[in-house]
């Protein structure tokens, strides 16, 4: 018990230490985009593909900071009770665009009475990040489908369903594990961001099943009320 006090007090100078390097990361680049976006700007510019990609990276490099400054945060409790519909309907109209692109269907089942407390933001970052893998998953598109109920334990349930390349078995236990990609240019923080979200933050589960090239289901578990379900595991 000790030696795990010791770990979690460890772990959060880490993240205060990660999120600072990362404020002081965040700053310089700023001014580094806006150079470059001036730059780029001028028309009888050589080398406009060299600025184009400059602009790309820094965003990446933003990109990285992001989900850095969520996994190393602490997280508040600032809970809000919201329609779990409505959030996934943000996010969908948020990925309208590269779903099409990428000729992706969506087919989205939704509870419409089911309520949650939850910090809204976060939710919406674990299924944007979610469905940008899936979407990434189906190289020559396909239909993704998104469930969410209330079941029968008292849980909001969602079930998202693509139908990628899938994930091979023994890497089902590395997902969310940071800086763990089989992309090129994955960053391999998506899942670490969705976990801490989820399991840490909310209280819930997340778990993958996966086929080999028929496709990937990932499911979560979220209690109605994070704080009261804290309460009942202490007790
Ligand atoms: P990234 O997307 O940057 O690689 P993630 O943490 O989001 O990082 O995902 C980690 C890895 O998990 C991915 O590189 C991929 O191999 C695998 N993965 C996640 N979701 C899916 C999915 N829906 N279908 C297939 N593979 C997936
Ligand atoms: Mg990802």
């Amino acid at each position: 018990d000790e030696e795990y006090i010791l770990k979690t007090e460890k772990m959060s100078v880490v993240g205060e230490l990660a999120a600072g390097v990362a404020h002081e990361i965040r700053n310089p680049l700023t001014s580094l985009k806006g150079f470059v976006q001036f730059l780029g700007e001028d028309e009888n510019l050589k080398h406009k593909n060299h600025l184009r990609v400059m602009a790309e990276e820094i965003d990446r490099i933003n990109e990285v900071i992001d989900e850095l400054l969520l996994i190393a945060k602490p997280q508040g409790k600032t809970f809000k009770k919201e329609k779990a519909a409505e959030i996934l309907d943000d996010v969908i109209l948020l990925m309208e665009e590269t779903a099409k692109a990428a000729y992706v269907q969506f087919s989205i089942n939704a509870d419409p009475e089911l309520y949650i407390m939850c910090n809204k933001n976060h939710l919406k970052q674990v299924f944007l990040n979610l469905i940008k893998n899936s979407i990434e998953a189906m190289e020559f598109g396909g239909m993704m489908t998104i469930y969410c109920s209330l079941t029968a334990d008292g849980y909001a349930q969602f079930i998202l369903q693509d139908e990628g390349e899938g994930i091979e078995p023994d890497r089902i236990e590395k997902l969310g594990e940071p800086f763990f990609t089989t992309k090129e240019r994955g960053t391999g923080l998506g899942l670490t961001v969705c976990y801490k979200i989820v399991k840490d933050e909310h209280r819930g589960k997340i778990q993958f099943q996966s086929e080999l090239g028929k496709g990937t289901t990932v499911t979560i578990l979220l209690p109605l009320d994070p704080i009261e379900e804290a309460k009942k595991r202490f007790i």
